[in-house]
This record gives structure tokens, sequence and C-alpha cells, in this order.
């Protein structure tokens, strides 16, 4: 694969030409277009990856179908070992990978991009481990048969995954998919696609050829063929709520399963005896304000009791001012750029119609800067508006910027009724040392992963996902894993067939 070099501000860049891997073979799109791949803290190219169409698609599809009956007859354990030697390799390349996260995402080296890099290895050595749990069971239907269940893989699995944290959501699918002993075509996001051809590399490593293909391209052009792909057994898809529904009627055409991990709205309920300084920091996380709050598990909707509403805003405000914004792949970053240019000029959107809103008070942040530094990239300002009503765009539509709402409650019947108040129901968050009652909120609230007293993010061997329109199914797991990415098959012998003639 080449490199190429531009001149960049009197800095010499390489411009990385990548190519996509399918049957094994590193491939350009067979109608030879690419797709040009940009830093976006410092709005310079970074290279160029393959733009596929539906004949691509067919090409990979075919691959991991002809690769599919020897990978799902190698053993399970040996299958696992493999994914843990993928998992030491990635490991010995985390922070070229981590580099590459930053510089295509804009989310911050130190804060965010070694952290994506490290879970991406965790989740092959997390999968390659269950790769001996992938039993069935006997069922006693009494001493003349012998009923039990076999897991058995799918098939072609197709998944698609977003930019915001491209690398680690393309490990959570590829290796449990590989352990269940599928084969795969992922599609990587336009927007950052680099880290996952890293991954596709070392994968391709260690595995036979078309267990692992991985294509780049459009939804339109890439991600719809796929999707409606008629070989693919299985769709698996993260990304936004509307073309999470498009991946659902896709696969109804032929009733493949599908899992859907979509957006959210997150509520953080916060009560009177939590206003305290580790709480401030919690929101700050949970808030996902270092990732540019482009996560769809965000607490964007923060419920903050009445009795401590200003006093909390004002040192949260103070907080969140201290975080400082700059390069990506700085080490002294808190805060990284937005993805790409649309995306920055939606959020500017939403700052504006609350800046324009009169109920809406202005806490922290606002518009970004009009010159200095910060317009070299796509940099978001972390910003807060408090306001008293749930109804308002900005507290019902997923922003996914940095763009926190503050609702003041007194009733915590009232608190839960407009957590609730949402389509989405992905996650929440609830803070209180009464942990009886956060507790008693944490049961009522309609989200797939509720964290009390904590704002991070998800663990491995946790089962993840959402409710409601943030999604359907669940992939972090042992359960997950087998739910998601095998069937059940049943056999029953008879035991007590008459002897021989
Ligand atoms: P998106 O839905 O626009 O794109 C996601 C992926 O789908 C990309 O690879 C894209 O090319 C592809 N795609 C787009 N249109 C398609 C189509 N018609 N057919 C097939 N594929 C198509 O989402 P995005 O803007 O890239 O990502 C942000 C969204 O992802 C947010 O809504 C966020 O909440 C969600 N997300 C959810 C989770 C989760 O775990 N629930 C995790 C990360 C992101």
């Amino acid at each position: 694969m080449g490199v190429m070099t531009m001149q960049t501000s009197g800095q010499t860049e390489a411009l990385l030409h990548r190519k996509m891997l399918i049957d094994g073979e590193w491939r350009d799109a067979l109608a030879g277009e690419v797709i040009v791949v940009e830093n976006p803290g410092r709005r310079v190219p970074l290279g160029d990856v393959p733009r596929a169409m539906a004949e691509d698609v067919d090409l990979a599809v075919a691959a991991a179908g002809r690769a599919f009956p020897g990978w799902s007859r190698v053993a399970a354990r040996d299958r696992g070992r493999l994914l843990l030697t993928i998992a030491e390799a990635l490991e010995a390349r985390q922070e070229e990978l981590a580099r590459l996260i930053a510089s295509e995402t804009g989310n911050a080296l130190r804060t965010q991009a070694r952290g994506e890099a490290k879970v991406v290895a965790d989740a092959f050595r997390y999968f390659g481990g269950l790769a001996g749990e992938l039993k069935g069971i006997t069922v006693p239907l009494g001493e003349g048969m012998l009923s039990y269940t076999r897991r058995e893989p799918l098939g072609v699995v197709a998944a698609i995954v977003p930019w915001n944290a491209p690398a680690q959501l393309a490990a959570l699918k590829i290796a449990p998919a590989l352990c269940a002993g599928n084969t795969i075509v992922l599609k990587a996001a336009e927007d950052a696609p680099l880290a996952v051809l890293l991954i596709a590399e070392i994968c391709h490593a260690h595995l036979p050829k078309g267990v692992v293909n991985v294509v780049t391209g459009y939804g339109r052009e890439c991600g719809e063929a796929l999707a409606a792909h008629p070989a693919v057994r299985k769709l698996s898809f993260t990304g936004s709520t509307a073309v999470g529904k498009a991946i659902m009627r896709a696969a109804a055409d032929r009733v493949a399963p599908v899992s859907l991990e979509l957006g959210g709205k997150s509520p953080s309920i916060v009560y009177p005896d939590a206003n305290e300084d580790w709480v401030l920091d919690g929101i700050v996380a949970s808030m996902r304000f270092t990732r540019q709050s482009q996560s769809c598990t965000a607490g964007s909707r923060l419920f903050l009791h009445a009795d401590i509403f200003d006093s909390f805003l004002e040192r949260l405000s103070a907080k969140t001012s201290a975080l400082k914004i700059g390069d990506p792949l700085d080490e002294a970053t808190d805060v990284g750029s937005v993805i790409n240019e649309r995306q920055f000029t939606r959020i500017c959107g939403y700052i504006q119609d609350g800046l324009d809103r009169p109920e809406a008070r202005l806490v922290t942040g606002g518009l970004p800067p009009r010159e200095g530094p910060l317009t070299r990239g796509y940099f978001a300002v972390p910003t807060i508006f408090a306001d008293s009503s749930n109804d308002w765009r900005l507290a019902r539509e997923e922003i996914f910027g940095p763009v926190l709402v503050a609702i003041p409650w007194r009733d915590e019947a009232e608190a839960i009724r407009m957590a609730n108040d949402s389509h989405y129901g992905l996650a929440a968050y609830v803070w209180s040392r009464d942990i009886g009652r956060a507790l008693r909120t944490a049961h009522a609230v309609e989200a797939g992963w509720v964290q009390v007293n904590q704002g991070g993010g998800q663990s491995l061997g946790q089962s993840y996902g959402g409710v409601k329109e943030s999604g359907i199914g669940r992939e972090m797991s042992l359960e997950g894993m087998l739910d998601s990415f095998t069937e059940t098959k049943s056999v029953n012998v008879n035991l007590s067939i008459p002897p021989a003639a």
C-alpha cells in the first residue's frame, strides 16, 4: 500500500493510500474511485480508501461465503486461539492504532484514542477466551430419547459501523462473529476507515482468506448493497436510528436477524444530596465531553434537583470550561475536534437555536470562536443550556455534539416521567448517596443500561444495547455473542428403536 506526500502549512505529511481486504487480497474498488479521508483536527487530507459499490460488495460476500464452511468447522477452541493471537498482535501496534484513530476521528489521543485502541485488543482477547463456551444443552425427554442443542454459526455476517468509535465498534463485531464460527463482511464508515483497515491487516495475517473482509464506501452505495445482499445471513448495525430502520426493512425482506445499536438522548438524574465534586466529574464523563459528546450513550439531558440547580451548574460550568480543546494529537489536549464540517455545522445550528430561545439560559460555551487556533479544525466548545422544559428541540433530538441541556425537577415521579419521555432508551445515569432511591429510579428508567454514581463507558462482558428506538439486541457479552451470532439447532435422537431384524 503506497504513500504519497503533500505539503501542508510547511509540514510534509504522508498521504495514506489504503485498499480494501476482500478474499485475502488488498483491492481497489472495481470502478477505481476513491474516498478522501480528512484529518478533522487539522482540516487536511490524511489519505484515501476505495469507494466501493455493489459489485465490490458482491465479491466480498462471495469470498465470505466460500470461507464459511471451512471456518465454521475449525474447532471453537482453535478459533479462540487465533483470536487471542490477533489480540497480541493488536496490542503490539496499539500506539499506531491510537494515532490513526485520533488523526481520522479528531478524538484526542490521550483522553480517548489510546483507550479505544486498548479496547480493540481487549475485545479480541475477551471473545477469544469465550470460544469454549459455545455449548449446547441436553433436554431430559426420557430414557428413550437423547435431545440436545447445538450452537451453530449463521453464515456470512454483514456488519456496518459508524465513525465515532470506529475501531472499537469494528472489533466488537468481528471478534464475536468469528468466535461463533461466522465469516464477516464489515463496512467501515466513510469518515473513519483507516483504523478499521489496520485491524483488518492484523486479522489477515492470522486468518484464512475470506474469513474477514472489510469494504470501504458510502452508506447509499455500499452499505445499502451489503444490507440487501441475499447471501448475508445476519445484519449487525451500529449507527443512527434512521439508518437502523432502513437496515431492519432490508432484513425483513428475507427474514434475516438484525442487531441494531442506535442513537440515544440519555438522561442523568441528580438528587439533591449529590451536589458534590465527584458528581460534577461524573457528569463531565457521562456527557462524554472529552469525546466531543459524539457518543450514543452521552448523558445529554441533565435533570438536576431544583434545590441544587444553580450552584451545581455554576461549578459544572467551571469544570467544563477548564477542559483544554485542541489538536487531537497533542498530549495536552482534553477535547479534540468533531468529525467533519457537516456535523460541525449541525452542532452550531443547535447552539444557535438555544441562543435564540428566550426561555433558555446559556451557562457556558456557545458558538465556536471565529478566529484563532481553534478555527484550524472542526472544534466545538462544550456548551450547557439551562431550561425549564424537556420539550424543546435541544432536549429531544440527538445532537451528537457537546451540547448539554439542564432541566430542574422537584418531584421524583416528574423527573422519571421526563427522563422516559423520549423515543430513545439507550443509557441513563442516576446520582445519589441514597442507594435505595437511586435503585428505585434506575429500575423505573426506560433504558438498556443504567449507571448509578458513575459515568464511564461500557465494559466487556456486560450485555449492552438499547430499548425503544435505541435498538435491538445485545452483543458485548457471552450471552450477546450466543444470541446475536449463533442459532440453536435441536437434535432429537430416538434411543429405543427396535433391534435390527
Ligand atoms: P449513520 O447511521 O449515518 O452511519 C452509520 C454507518 O451506516 C456508516 O458506515 C454509514 O456509511 C452507513 N450507512 C449510512 N446510510 C446507510 C444506508 N442507507 N444503508 C446502509 N448503511 C448506511 O450514523 P453516523 O452518523 O455515522 O453515526 C452516528 C450515529 O450512530 C448516532 O446516532 C449514534 O448514536 C449512533 N451510535 C450508536 C451506538 C450504540 O452502541 N448504540 C454506538 C455508536 C454510534
